[in-house]
């Protein structure tokens, strides 16, 4: 069946089958990476709940997983202040976190996040994250730094996997590009 929010797409970025190849690359640099250290894979509600059930079953290693939520955007724009919505339900101190996110723009919300957990005192916060949005400006500075990354995607405003426009679109199967009148 024809699925009914196509026609709402420019493009499609990545197909399913690529995104679950990357997948598995990803997963075993992590395994490598984490083995053994039991590490708190946290979800950023809700854009990268889909990532985060994909992911960690790439992760061949022990592992536990909490989920919170900040909100920056609405609509398709920052609204420049971070707020945590959910805060996390383990403790952080003395944990290897790993901060999984669907995509990074500025990295102002990650940024934020980070701050927070660094200041509960874990062993070692990195950040995990679907997509980096390409920045054309090469003077733009992101304010942090993404250590895994599945794809760098070009800087327009995506919508699929997990990624929605106002709650829409999470649920398709793969990443485009929103056309410019469903937001105009
Ligand atoms: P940042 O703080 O890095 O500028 O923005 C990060 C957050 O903004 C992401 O977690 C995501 O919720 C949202 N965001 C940024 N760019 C896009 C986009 O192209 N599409 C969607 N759906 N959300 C985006």
């Amino acid at each position: 069946m024809k699925n009914e929010m196509e026609n709402d797409i420019k493009k499609v970025l990545y197909p399913e089958d690529v995104i679950k190849s990357r997948l598995e690359e990803l997963g075993e640099a992590l395994s490598n990476d984490y083995a053994g250290k039991n590490p708190l894979v946290l979800c950023v509600l809700k854009g990268a709940s889909i990532f985060i059930a994909d992911i960690v079953r790439h992760m061949a290693v022990s592992l536990q997983m909490d989920f919170m939520a900040v909100s920056s955007y609405e609509g398709t724009s920052s609204t420049g202040e971070v707020r945590i919505v959910k805060d996390l339900e383990a403790s952080v101190e003395g944990r290897d976190i790993l901060i999984v996110e669907d995509i990074v723009d500025t990295g102002l919300t990650l940024s934020y996040l980070v701050n927070q957990l660094k200041s509960r005192n874990p062993a070692s916060v990195n950040i995990c994250a679907l997509l980096l949005k390409k920045k054309n400006d090469p003077s733009t500075q992101r304010m942090v730094d993404v250590k895994y990354v599945g794809f760098e995607c070009p800087d327009e405003f995506v919508v699929g996997y997990g990624l929605d426009f106002n709650e829409k679109y999470r649920n398709l199967p793969y990443i485009g590009v929103l056309k410019e009148e469903m937001y105009s």
